[in-house]
């Protein structure tokens, strides 16, 4: 049976045509804020009751709508931005088709008040199915324009049962206001739901673009943006905007895009972006985005659906090719180090031994052909980081530094004429040491041959005279350890030695410090990333166990009372004294007594000196050049009482030696906490000149990595240099 086809009734055409433009109440915010923006406006206030589905209400600041014009607003095809279809192509206000007003006032009810800057008061207007339905009434009211959207649907059951729900509708109502918010810094906007006093999202005139990101989604975003800009002559396009770097992700992709100041979407860009930043972030996580493209408006196909919500463009994939191209290198120049993080495999370093890591010249010439762009610089003396991040700034000129030194009771200076080692019994002839010292053990002493250097003039003559003779050559005043406990935890260091990472330690080119915790090097052609807190302290530790009873002293330039040590280490918070453990005061006095009867041990073998009255006036000298930051000192007095296991030898000695290496070790907590300025910043040469020439020169020579190191994290590779070469090609 066929139908009777029949011209559908007008209204029903028209709000049909309605439905299309205006699909929801987010989409007439969007139309009416681009009207306000249209109108010059400078404040746009929006203020919604369910969802927008009872009562929409816009209020602009702007041109307002001359009085004689009110009748026809609201009718189809009506605007006063467009006369000719060649305007068309020319079009840099957002409405041109007169649509909108209509449209929604075919599917709502529709009060208009406003007032122009000439008027001499406002007028209000009621609209519905696109006509005028009375005179415009004179009102009260300030230059701008009020549009009041009410019973929105209230004529189409059908649309107005698909929507969801109202919370979810007035979300998105806030989501479009937030990003014309974003990309109209300079403008204020407002939007909060009828009854309320406080806005959901507000900006101010004042602020910026990223004050904006802010305020709408948060400091963990706005804090990891990266600013982006960049233009092309030949594609008739420029961009600019803000992207999260690789430190930041969200489980679902934020694309902000505006082509020629309209929101829209494109589904091809943000997938060319995504590429991109596949290769940074964590799987299944995504980027924030806010980009603002301006595009030759005769380029912009602008009519592709009344929605106008996904746009296409002339040149579109080179456009977006070159988007992308733009994004990427931002990204690359940004520091996104933690991405890296993740991997922890160290190839290439094998637990038996340094065999497979190959010379990189044994391997190109006899397995493989290297071509020009597979070459990497590996030369250690080339550039490193710091050159390009301080210019001109030399490591601090003083060769020995004298530490940071904030508390007055504990400063210290080095004393380099401190090295009088040999009044002790156990001084023995060098023949000897040297028959009975394992191989090596020389290299495994620097702090020993530094003290000689600083010997004072008299004993210089004295070892110069011993250098003529070639047989006691090395160190003259170096004691032989024959005890048992020592001989044994030499043994574990070197039995539990990964030989790969002491190559890789003993070749390595210094890169740069990343933070006080982490340094950066490079071994051939791979980058590492070091825990230079964890590899510090077990250097220490293993110059504590091999210099035994050979150690330089740092005198203290004034003794510290080890009872206002313990006491300080005792108000910390890192102490964990309770009420329970007894008055502090007691313990204190404890410690001091308990100290003062290990003064002579602690003195022969380590040169911890304690005077008669209970002062620490001395240290030993590990290295030569370093001093630990004398924050570490209360805690480190307060452990030896406590953590150490003073009754078996070999325990004591292990004990001691992880307690004072731990005070020794590159700790983040004690650096940067001085009060920023040139201060801080000489604390952070320091200690970067302390990490690079002092620690890292000592991995050369002196350091047996142990084995744990390549799995437990202290030791991350984190690029091949040739991959990331080839990254760096595609830019
Ligand atoms: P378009 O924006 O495509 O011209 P609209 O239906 O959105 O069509 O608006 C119709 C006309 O109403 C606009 O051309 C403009 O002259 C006027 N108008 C609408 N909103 C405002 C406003 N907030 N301030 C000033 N004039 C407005
Ligand atoms: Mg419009």
């Amino acid at each position: 049976m066929a139908g009777v086809i029949r011209r559908l009734d007008e209204t029903v055409v028209n709000r049909i045509a309605a439905g299309e433009v205006i699909q929801r109440p987010a989409n007439a915010v969007k139309e009416m804020i681009e009207n306000c923006l249209d109108a010059k406006s400078t404040s746009i206030q929006v203020t919604v009751k369910d969802g927008g589905l009872k009562l929409l209400q816009i209020q602009d600041n702007g041109t307002g709508i001359r009085k004689e014009d009110m009748e026809i607003v609201c009718e189809r095809f009506t605007t006063s931005k467009l006369q000719t279809f060649e305007d068309l192509s020319a079009i840099a206000t957002y409405g041109f088709r007169g649509e909108a007003l209509a449209s929604i006032s075919h599917v709502a009810h529709v009060t208009i008040t406003t007032k122009t800057a000439d008027a001499k008061c406002a007028y209000r207007a009621n609209y519905s199915d696109g006509k005028l339905k009375g005179p415009p009434k004179p009102c009260a009211g300030n230059q701008g324009t009020q549009i009041l959207v009410e019973d929105l649907f209230y004529n189409v059951s059908t649309r107005r049962k698909a929507l969801k729900s109202p919370s979810d509708e007035y979300s998105r109502i806030v989501e479009v206001v937030s990003r014309y918010a974003i990309h109209n810094s300079g403008k204020s906007f407002s939007v909060k739901k009828q009854g309320e006093t406080v806005a959901d999202v507000r900006t101010l005139p004042n602020a910026s673009v990223v004050d904006n990101i802010r305020g709408v989604f948060g400091n963990a975003v706005s804090r990891e943006l990266i600013e982006v800009g960049c233009e092309d002559q030949k594609l008739a396009y420029k961009m600019k905007g803000y992207i999260s770097n690789a430190n930041y992700s969200v489980k679902k992709c934020i694309l902000i895009l505006f082509i020629n100041h309209r929101l829209v979407e494109s589904s091809a860009l943000k997938k060319a972006i995504e590429t991109v930043y596949a290769a940074y972030l964590p799987k299944n996580t995504h980027p924030f985005l806010y980009l603002s493209l301006e595009i030759a408006p005769q380029n912009v196909d602008v009519n592709v659906h009344p929605t106008k919500h996904e746009v296409h463009f002339l040149h579109e994939d080179s456009v977006i090719e070159s988007v992308q191209k733009h994004i990427e290198s931002k990204l690359l120049g940004s520091n996104s180090s933690r991405t890296y993080f993740t991997q922890t495999l160290l190839p290439g370093l094998s637990i038996s031994g340094g065999t497979e890591v190959k010379a990189p010249g044994a391997t190109a010439e006899s397995t493989e052909r290297v071509y020009a762009h597979q070459m990497v610089r590996t030369d250690s003396r080339a550039q490193k980081l710091d050159a390009f991040l301080q210019p001109k700034e030399k490591p601090p000129p003083d060769p020995e530094p004298a530490g940071p030194s904030r508390k007055d009771s504990v400063t210290k200076t080095v004393q380099p004429d401190v090295v009088e080692m040999d009044d002790a019994d156990l001084l023995e002839a060098l023949g000897q040491r040297e028959a009975e010292e394992p191989k090596g053990e020389e290299e495994n002493s620097v702090a020993a041959h530094d003290v000689q250097r600083k010997r004072p003039r008299k004993e210089q003559t004295e070892q110069e005279d011993e250098d003529e003779d070639p047989t006691v050559a090395a160190s003259p005043k170096r004691r032989v350890i024959k005890l048992t406990s020592i001989k044994e935890l030499r043994a574990e260091i070197s039995e539990n030695t990964h030989k790969g990472l002491q190559e890789m330690l003993q070749n390595h080119s210094f890169v740069g410090c990343v933070s006080p915790q982490w340094t950066l090097i490079q071994h051939h052609t791979k980058l590492y990333l070091l825990n230079t807190t964890k590899l510090s302290q077990e250097l220490f530790y293993q110059i504590l166990i091999y210099d035994f009873g050979n150690f330089g002293v740092l005198r203290l330039s004034t003794p510290a009372p080890l009872y206002d040590l313990a006491m300080l280490a005792l108000d910390s918070e890192e102490s964990g004294w309770t009420e329970d453990d007894g008055p502090k005061e007691g313990l204190a006095q404890y410690i001091v007594d308990f100290l003062k009867k290990k003064a002579e041990m602690l003195e022969d073998y380590f040169s911890v000196e304690i005077d008669q009255e209970g002062n620490l006036t001395g240290l030993p000298l590990l290295l030569d050049k370093y001093t630990p930051v004398m924050e570490g000192l209360p805690m480190f007095i307060l452990r030896l009482a406590t953590e150490v296991n003073w009754d078996n030898e070999k325990d004591c000695f292990r004990d001691f030696s992880k307690e004072c290496s731990m005070f020794y070790s590159i700790r983040k907590q004690y650096i940067l906490e001085a009060e920023p300025g040139e201060e801080q910043d000489a604390e952070v040469n320091c200690w970067r000149w302390k990490v690079e020439h002092v620690i890292f020169k000592a991995f050369r020579s002196l350091f047996s990595p142990p084995k744990d190191f390549s799995e437990d994290g202290s030791v991350l590779q984190i690029a091949n240099l040739p991959d990331l070469y080839k990254v760096f090609e595609r830019c």
